[in-house]
């Protein structure tokens, strides 16, 4: 890890200002919504028979330096970004080679890929696409080179149920709220407000699925539109997803329902024009025709546990909904795409980004990531991957979203040993980006924690797009960079996920380095 990159911070607190600090940032938190539910991660079932009980979500007490630079880079590519993955996303031709080498091997991809294949045979009726993407970085320095300046590195880049910008608007604005009734200590390094980017994330993500809802058009069915939030149930993330859903509501008159996935089959049906509709279990003489259906569920295998499932999953892709994102566009974000675009020399990414200077821009953000096939390249990461070393210095990554998935570091070739060679081609393997350590106090399950500290920064993207009529032809109809998100871990867990039960939210506070 590389170090001495920041000022020491945060400062100390004595117990009269921590007190103070704290019961400041726990009656903020809950009275604007900072929270998740159940409280069952320390308050047990028994106790919360209802699961009734909200607890503020974990947040850092100060917002973690963040180097300027490097935030102003990471919102720089935001926009290409959204480029590229719709580019992916409309070609078809493209993603079926990579999904090709992957459908022997891994069967959540390959059950993906055949709900795309039966819609097909079927015809798409819905040409446009929204996509309400995040692209996770890391601040790197290298490591032969002290003097260099930091960049970010993407960790992952996200295309279905991006997380946390609900969250994100209300940290930032506790940390400010922190900072205006002088809960900070002033001796030491101060939290400037012109340090503290606002945080537009609730907005944004609200104003690219408005935007989607007005492209729909009118209604034909005779009913009222809506826009449909397709949940987990239960769901801890709920008021993060409140907030994005108010804001479509309050500032633009949109009318949201939230659908449990297992209930997509009992509320919602296909009329003979493919338009969705949905008939609200709490008023059946009452039914909406849907304009788009926002995945906050459906990412993950275990969600799909019988053929009803995906039954459902059709049911929507098939429909003239549209869709946030699509089949195509979940594939597009797969770690198997990401590592064919950032494989050293590859030759995809100019396919999808022709202007040399954005191509860039984006493969300055990449960090090596191989496959573990048989190819030149698959054949240096097996190397890699088996020499326990070696392995030290690398993520081992399946084609799975939401935490939870990965094997890291010295994990890596046991696990490896543990599995048929024939499927080593289902994961990736990437280099560990190195974040320079500083410290910081994380409020989680009731207690505090300080330590040394990790970030991870997100941007939102919101890109709407229409299919042109032939594959690989698209044309982008909104393009907007969409927030940030900062996730802060503490440096010895490999895992960094808020819900997934690692992380805390935070907020950057920039510095010059
Ligand atoms: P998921 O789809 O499960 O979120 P990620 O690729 O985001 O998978 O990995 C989960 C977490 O693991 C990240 O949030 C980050 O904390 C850590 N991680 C993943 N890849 C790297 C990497 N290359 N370097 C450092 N940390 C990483
Ligand atoms: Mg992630």
């Amino acid at each position: 890890m590389a170090s001495n990159l920041y000022p020491a911070y945060p400062p100390d607190l004595n117990d009269e200002r921590k007190d103070y600090l704290l019961t400041n940032l726990k009656d903020w938190s809950i009275a604007h919504g900072l929270a998740v539910r159940p409280a069952s991660s320390y308050v047990s079932p028994e106790q919360d028979p209802s699961g009734a009980l909200a607890t503020t979500a974990p947040v850092t007490l100060f917002p973690s330096l963040f180097p300027k630079a490097c935030f102003e880079q990471a919102q720089s590519v935001a926009k290409t970004y959204n480029e590229l993955y719709s580019a992916i996303a409309s070609d078809e031709g493209w993603l079926k080679e990579i999904v090709e080498e992957l459908i022997e091997i891994d069967d959540f991809i390959a059950d993906l890929w055949k709900v795309h294949l039966a819609v097909k045979a079927e015809g798409y009726v819905q040409p446009l696409n929204l996509g309400l993407f995040r692209s996770d970085y890391m601040v790197h320095v290298d490591p032969s080179d002290s003097k260099s300046s930091p960049t970010v590195k993407q960790v992952e880049f996200n295309t279905i149920a991006s997380s946390f910008g609900g969250l994100s608007s209300q940290v930032s604005a506790l940390h400010r709220h922190l900072r205006s009734i002088d809960a900070y200590p002033d001796d030491g390094p101060t939290v400037e407000e012109s340090a503290l980017p606002s945080a537009t994330s609730v907005l944004n993500l609200a104003l690219g699925m408005a935007k989607a809802h007005k492209a729909y058009g009118t209604s034909t069915s005779g009913s009222p539109l809506c826009v449909i939030f397709l949940v987990q149930s239960p769901e801890r993330n709920v008021f993060d997803q409140r907030h994005v859903e108010y804001e479509l509501n309050e500032s633009h008159g949109v009318k949201t329902f939230r659908l449990p996935f297992g209930r997509v089959l009992a509320d919602t049906k296909v009329n003979d024009q493919r338009k969705l509709i949905y008939t609200p279990p709490h008023a059946p003489n009452k039914p909406f025709e849907v304009t788009v259906v926002y995945f906050r569920a459906g990412y993950s295998p275990s969600e799909y546990e019988s053929q009803k499932d995906w039954d459902a999953r059709i049911q929507i892709e098939r429909s003239a909904a549209i869709k946030c994102p699509s089949i195509l566009t979940q594939l597009a974000g797969t770690k198997k795409v990401q590592q064919v675009l950032a494989t050293p020399h590859s030759p995809h990414l100019k396919r999808f980004l022709p202007d040399e200077a954005q191509a860039a821009e984006v493969l300055k953000t990449f960090a090596p990531i191989y496959p573990l096939d048989k190819s030149e390249a698959g054949q240096e990461a097996r190397k890699l991957a088996t020499d326990p070393e070696t392995a030290t210095r690398y993520v081992l990554k399946p084609q799975r979203e939401g935490g939870g998935n990965n094997v890291y570091r010295k994990a890596i070739p046991d696990f490896l040993k543990g599995l048929p060679e024939t499927h080593w081609p289902a994961h990736i393997l990437m280099e560990m980006i190195e974040p320079p350590a500083q410290s910081n106090v994380i409020f989680r399950n009731g207690e505090t924690q300080k330590g040394e500290v990790i970030c991870e920064l997100g941007i939102y993207g919101a890109c709407l797009w229409k299919d042109g009529e032939k594959d690989g032809e698209r044309e982008v109809r909104e393009n907007f960079e969409a927030g940030y998100l900062l996730r802060t871990k503490g440096s010895g867990s490999e895992e960094g996920g808020v819900a997934a039960g690692f992380g805390s939210v935070d907020s950057p506070l920039l510095v010059d380095v």
